[in-house]
């Protein structure tokens, strides 16, 4: 696996990155990971524009900075979500989108430093779920995993 935290730092590493696709893919058969989709960025393009505004510290100070970055706009969704909850504000979707994506910089910098792709954790986390609740989500099922 290519050291992404290193990729990232490097301009041109990025540049050579969009080159070759990505790890296990053929570039030659029109596979390039830096082409949007119907406009759209996708989670790898996302990880490397995300570093561009990481400060560049070591990785252990990365893992406390953005962890600590992360908690931090979590409280912010928590309390925004509150206040539309509770205290009768009108949700703004753009207000919300922000935070959310707040949060999504941290988790694509803290996957970052330590070379995880964002795209294999969703799809890690799609199939745990896809064993969990086979059928789609249920109350019962939940509860039975409680005990
Ligand atoms: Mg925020």
């Amino acid at each position: 696996m290519p050291d992404l935290y290193n990729l990232t730092r490097r301009r041109w590493g990025r540049v050579s990155v969009a080159r070759r696709g990505r790890p296990g893919s053929n570039p030659g058969a029109g596979s390039n990971f830096l082409e949007r989709i119907d406009g759209f960025m996708n989670f790898y393009q996302y990880q490397l524009a995300a570093e561009r505004t990481a400060k560049q510290i070591p990785k252990e100070q990365r893992y406390v900075n953005f962890a600590m970055g992360l908690a931090g706009e979590t409280g912010e969704v928590v309390d925004y979500l509150k206040k539309v909850c509770f205290h009768g504000h009108p949700l703004d979707k753009n207000k919300l989108a922000e935070e959310l994506g707040d949060l999504l910089w941290y988790i694509a910098t803290i996957a970052n430093t330590a070379d995880l792709y964002l795209d294999r954790i969703a799809d890690r986390n799609i199939e745990k779920l896809k064993k969990r609740y086979p059928e789609g989500f249920s109350e019962e099922r939940s509860r039975e995993r409680a005990y």
